[in-house]
């Protein structure tokens, strides 16, 4: 019988197993692709393994997430959240799924984003199996996060929860608020004639050109030097790009339309209809017209520094790791936004190292250990 979950042994024994079983996220790199399925099956068998009850939720073909409980008490439920998808392995100059050890790190495609947080929140709950919460965790493991979270979004609608813990690598920092974003897409018409009808023709594309540089402008010179309501902690500027552009059907041929897609990265307490809004004003200030639509979004999270859940994590780190976690808001978006979107406060706790979609990645154990260690804890405040 295993009794130590938190040991370096353990927790590095099943490092290595993720990382061996390749879980690249299949719209990312269809032809590369293993998917989720293997890795879901080789963590909910280990779980199994130890005693964990653990079953697979199917979101999409081939593609399960990995739902597991511990503890039935009628007390608060904490979530464990983590992806089990990777990016690709393209411009890897490592072997990716042969996890090297060196000292302390841990090498593999996905050992920091973020198989780390999964062997993390995994060792966690098959800690506290026998431990007498007067509460539940569950866990969380989704498949594709890489893309559109589509795990994430599965997980909330079918399960509730007082609270989540994403563990995304974050250096053992406390991550508490983030941005959001919106997706955007304008359309200019023009008037279709052969090349040399220079009388009859207007270009869609030309229109374009004139409303991408007014989003330039508006970036550079209002955008990001707005004064904002600050959330604490802060996560910087808002910012848009033109991320993506097409139109026309042939070299001697006016444009009869373009398409952009714009990416708007949005801070706390903006919403959608404020983005389209003033993607309006820019268009009609760049003396153009242009079809404006948003057609996805994700929220920016929120977590209250005074929390029940930021208070436990601080606290359970301190008691762990002898010192309180830096606490902090980044730019980038995460999972954790799903559940607050859900009305489950959450907030981002993890592990650390280097190279997340890089050529070499690579997680420290250690700080997987110190991340598995803090979660248990955390859950043992949480839950009680
Ligand atoms: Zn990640």
């Amino acid at each position: 019988m295993r009794s130590n979950f938190l040991s370096n042994t353990e927790v590095l024994e099943l490092l290595q197993v993720l990382v061996r079983t390749p879980s690249i996220n299949p719209t990312l790199a269809p032809d590369a692709s293993h998917g989720e399925e293997a890795l879901a099956v080789c963590a909910r068998d280990w779980l199994l393994e130890r005693g964990v009850e653990a079953w697979l939720e199917h979101v999409a073909t081939g593609r399960p997430n990995v739902v597991a409980q511990v503890g039935e008490g009628d007390g608060p439920t904490l979530i464990f959240c983590a992806h089990i998808d990777t990016v690709s392995t393209e411009g890897m100059n490592i072997p990716p799924f042969e996890p090297l050890v060196e000292g302390d790190r841990v090498y593999g495609r996905g050992s920091y984003d973020m198989k780390g947080g999964v062997a993390a929140a995994m060792v966690a709950a098959a800690a506290l199996k026998n431990q007498d919460l007067a509460g539940r965790v569950k866990l969380a493991l989704v498949v594709d996060e890489e893309h559109s979270s589509i795990g994430a979004d599965h997980f909330v609608a079918n399960h509730t929860g007082d609270a989540c813990i994403v563990t995304e690598p974050t250096e053992g920092r406390l991550i508490l608020t983030h941005k959001g974003f919106v997706w955007v897409r304008l359309t200019t018409s023009g008037t279709a004639a052969h090349g040399s009808r220079w009388d009859l023709g207007v270009s869609a594309i030309g229109k374009m050109g004139n409303i991408i540089a007014g989003l330039k402008r508006f970036d550079q010179e209002e955008l990001r030097q707005r004064p904002r309501p600050r959330p604490s902690p802060d996560v910087g500027p808002a910012s848009l790009h033109a991320a993506l552009v097409k139109g026309g059907v042939g070299i001697s041929t006016y444009a009869p339309s373009c398409e952009l897609q714009v990416e708007r990265r949005t801070l706390p307490g903006e919403t959608v209809e404020g983005v389209v809004e003033e993607l309006e004003r820019i268009v009609a200030r760049s003396g153009e017209e242009a079809r404006i639509e948003a057609f996805f979004d994700r929220q920016p999270l929120v977590c209250d520094p005074g929390s029940k859940l930021a208070s436990c994590v601080r606290d359970s780190a301190i008691a762990e790791l002898g010192e309180a976690p830096e606490e902090t808001g980044v730019a980038y978006w995460t999972d954790a936004a799903i559940f607050a979107a859900a009305g489950i406060p959450a907030l981002n706790y993890g592990p650390g190292g280097d190279g997340a979609h890089a050529a070499v990645e690579w997680v420290s154990l250690c700080s997987v250990v110190s991340t598995a260690k803090v979660l248990a804890e955390a859950a043992r405040r949480f839950c009680y």
